[in-house]
């Protein structure tokens, strides 16, 4: 079928809307008709990591509208979220941790169905699609009955599309990697919509004291109203010192969400002998840096996390309840953008200026 797509050809040069061919849904696929997408950060850096000619997006929302002959429990009509693709069939989607699928990379990197075929193609050949199974920065896409999620009917579809990866990636790393308990320390480095996510599900989670560190002040003060309890300025050149200070001795767990080697240090150094640290992202897109091993001698653990170890037919109607409850407000992070707007969405968020891109179709 023909769809409208925002197809990125070079990776400076913003992407463009453009009519492409939609592949048939296959028997373990839905056609899902796109009424929104956030952006994420990956979207970002996408661009310049993986091949082109392709379709990002992978945050989307929509409504069902044919569904696969082997796809269990999801029918035309019904509304849901898409998640981050995974197997089914490896021994990590086999206990429980679908997030760490052995496939995991190909399935949401690969711009193609598992067994390598195009979904999508344009009049000069084929369009790298299935970014996370999805591809949704688009009027329509393909997923599997594995990464789309019903959510509840009181929950808008606009409000639910970032439930599929940044809102469930930071909450989850408290909630579901971390498993922080009541009363530990935490220290989020970086408060964009990952960290803002995971400051709110440490209230939830009621941890003490809950500090955030970011090098925007705006951004700081933003952390506070949303359940931080101190607030340090990333430059800082005393910061590890004033976190020893804050938590009598080193943090419990800590979150590096900002991507900067100063972050990623301090991270690791801000903790307590047997303090965890978990880690969202890594510094300059994983090229490699200066790193001291020793700092991790002191029975320290860092974890790398994805996805906040989401199992996503459980957890995001769960963050879809927490947020109809008032206990989740991340409605506060999102800005909504006409379908048409893609370019100044990437571009605000690029920039800082928004926190969580929201497209409407
Ligand atoms: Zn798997
Ligand atoms: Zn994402």
């Amino acid at each position: 079928m023909k769809i409208q797509a925002w197809v990125q050809r070079e990776p400076a040069v913003p992407p463009r809307l453009e009519t492409l061919d939609l592949d048939e849904p296959r028997p373990d696929e839905l056609l899902v008709r796109l009424e929104a997408c956030g952006v994420c950060h990956t979207d970002l850096f996408a661009p310049r990591r993986f091949p082109l000619p392709a379709v990002f997006g992978h945050e989307g929302a929509g409504v069902v509208e044919r569904v696969g002959t082997t796809v269990r429990g999801l029918r035309p009509g019904d509304r849901v979220v898409l998640t981050f693709g995974s197997c089914g069939a490896c021994r990590n989607c086999a206990t429980g941790a679908p997030a760490y699928c052995m496939t995991g990379h190909e399935l949401q990197f690969a711009g193609a169905r598992a067994d390598g075929s195009p979904t999508l193609g344009g009049d000069d050949g084929p369009v790298r699609g299935a970014f996370f199974q999805q591809s949704s920065f688009a009027t329509h896409a393909l997923a599997t009955g594995r990464n789309a999620v019903r959510i509840p009917d009181e929950l808008p579809l606009d409000l639910a599309a970032p439930l599929g990866c940044g809102i469930q990636t930071g909450a989850g790393a408290v909630l579901n990697t971390l498993a922080c308990p009541a009363g530990v320390s935490l220290v989020v480095f970086g408060v964009g919509s990952v960290g803002l996510s995971a400051v709110m599900a440490a209230r939830l989670a009621r941890c003490e004291p809950v500090i955030a560190v970011d090098l925007r002040p705006e951004r700081l003060a933003f952390a506070l109203e949303l359940g931080a309890t101190h607030a340090l300025d990333a430059r800082s050149p005393e910061l590890v010192e004033e976190i020893h200070d804050l938590t009598g001795g080193g943090a419990r767990f800590s979150l590096e969400t900002a991507g900067t080697e100063q972050s990623f240090r301090a991270a690791i150094d801000c903790l307590a002998r047997l303090g965890t640290c978990g880690l969202c992202t890594v510094p300059r897109l994983g090229e490699p840096i200066e790193f001291r091993p020793l700092s991790i001698l002191k029975g320290r653990t860092v974890t790398g996390v994805l996805e906040g170890s989401s199992v996503p037919d459980e957890f995001i109607p769960y963050l879809a309840r927490l947020h109809l409850d008032g206990e989740l407000p991340y409605d506060r992070l999102v800005s909504f953008y006409d379908f048409g707007d893609l370019p100044r969405a990437l571009a605000d968020a690029e920039a800082g200026r928004v926190v969580k891109p929201v497209l409407r179709m």
